[in-house]
């Protein structure tokens, strides 16, 4: 009898979580094939969502999904580790050693063995080589860092809020007014406007948040400009302070230095311009690389250096036909997930993998806390329209909705959504620790 074949998935993000859910239903349960998710965190949290997580709106202890139980449930297997590395001529994925806190070893490196490997480990800010970045600045890539900015946020309005005699407002700064940027900024002043809430002699007069985009317009990469104008209003209206045109030289420890000799004081600075692939990435086991790290994949998502290894989502450098690369957006990591599924099959199944993708761009929305929902929705037909409030803010979860019901099913997947509904009604607006 044939030998089962071995499908690792590394990386259990918007896309990589959906393709190893969609084959361990598919092959898993019924041991067509032997599905293994490989990731460097315990649980899943939906990463659009990582703002919320940054300022206490969001609990993990509720929104998180602990891929051990979701393995078991759903017909595939769970391996807790970080890629480091590729041996491509031994299909093999490597792991680092799992310390824990202390730095004792829980696990020794491990070697896990593919026939097909799926890579889709996402992003991270691109600090463009800028000095002082890495040092000084706070980034937004994964749950362990929002809940970094999150204790550091809420001590700051802790502090301050007992001090209530000083003048000084809390500074921070927020690089890259793309949609994770322009969202942190309004939540941190919905943050604030809770705290005062819980008792805490604070209020959004003390914040003085600072948006900084290098472009002529926030939100750059979304087409519409009515869209920028629109939230620019908004934030300017909640009491951000927006600076176009404006680009970073250096940071240090007091704040940054733009490129016109300015300095902008900060307490604190998050860093969310562009993307790329971690620096591992960059031809690992030989595959070929762009300049961000991506690696380089046929419509197929098959690499364009070894056709048993896949890549999707933010981590994958995909042509579009006119020349362009499909954008890092959570709704694209899903459409290739899903299709990538099914070329796996098929390759099982000693078949072409047929199925190409193409970029199906469903809207660009941006959420403004409970302030204000904007966006253009169906880009794919051409122009697309423009939609604001509250069915804008419908159909911004709608695409959580939908990832949950891809992980769940239709039945507890909406059941989830009630949940996460009602639970926020019941429990505090902030997670104060
Ligand atoms: C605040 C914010 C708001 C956003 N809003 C939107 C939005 O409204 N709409 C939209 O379309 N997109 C949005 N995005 C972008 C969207 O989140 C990403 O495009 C999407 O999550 C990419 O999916 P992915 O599967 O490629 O990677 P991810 O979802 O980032 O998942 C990567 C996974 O890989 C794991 N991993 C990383 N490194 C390793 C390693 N070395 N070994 C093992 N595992 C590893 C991580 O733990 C993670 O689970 C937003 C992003 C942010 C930060």
């Amino acid at each position: 009898m044939d030998r089962k074949q071995n499908i690792v998935i590394v990386g259990g993000g918007a896309g990589g979580m959906e393709i190893a859910t969609k084959l361990g239903r598919k092959l898993g349960r019924k041991a067509k094939a032997k599905i293994t998710l490989i990731d460097c965190a315990e649980s899943h949290i939906w990463k659009p969502l990582l703002h919320e997580v940054a300022t206490g709106a969001l609990d993990i202890g509720i929104d998180a999904i602990s891929y051990r139980s979701h393995a078991a449930a759903h017909g595939y297997h769970f391996q807790q580790g970080a890629m480091t590395d590729l041996d491509r001529n031994k299909r093999q994925v490597i792991l680092a050693p799992i310390k824990d806190k202390s730095g004792e070893e829980l696990l020794p490196a491990r070697r896990i063995d593919y026939d097909y490997l799926v890579i889709a480990i996402g992003s991270i800010a691109n600090d463009f080589n800028i000095p002082g970045v890495r040092e000084h600045c706070v980034f937004l890539d994964n749950t362990e860092q929002a809940m970094q900015i999150r204790s550091m946020l809420l001590n700051k309005f802790m502090r301050y809020a007992s001090h209530h005699q000083l003048n000084d407002k809390i500074k921070i700064s927020v690089v890259g007014a793309g949609a994770t940027g322009v969202e942190m900024s309004a939540e941190m002043h919905h943050a604030v406007e809770q705290l005062s809430g819980f008792g805490y002699k604070i209020d959004s007069s003390l914040l003085e948040v600072t948006l900084i985009e290098a472009d002529s317009r926030i939100l750059p990469k979304v087409e519409k400009s009515e869209i920028s104008e629109s939230v620019t209003r908004e934030l300017k209206q909640i009491g951000v302070n927006v600076r176009t045109s404006t680009r970073i030289d250096n940071v240090t420890d007091s704040g940054l230095h733009t490129t016109d000799d300015e300095f902008i004081a900060a307490d604190m600075v998050i860093w969310s311009t562009g993307v790329k692939a971690p620096d591992f990435m960059k031809n690992i086991g030989g595959l070929a690389s762009n300049a961000i790290n991506q690696v380089m994949v046929k419509p197929t998502m098959q690499s364009l250096t070894d056709t048993h290894v896949f890549a999707i989502g933010d981590c994958a450098a995909c042509p579009q036909t006119d020349g362009s690369w499909v954008p890092p957006r959570g709704q694209a990591a899903r459409q290739m997930a899903l299709m990538t599924a099914d070329n796996i099959c098929l390759m099982l199944a000693q078949k072409t993998p047929q199925h190409e993708y193409v970029y199906k761009d469903l809207g660009s929305l941006v959420n403004l806390s409970k302030f204000h929902t904007v966006g253009n929705l169906m880009s794919f037909m051409g122009g697309g329209v423009l939609v604001e409030g509250k069915i804008a803010r419908f159909v911004y979860t709608s695409l959580y909705r939908r990832h949950l019901i891809e992980l769940h099913g239709v039945f507890k997947g909406t059941l989830l959504m009630f949940a996460k509904g009602i639970s926020r009604i019941i429990h505090p607006h902030l997670k104060l620790h």
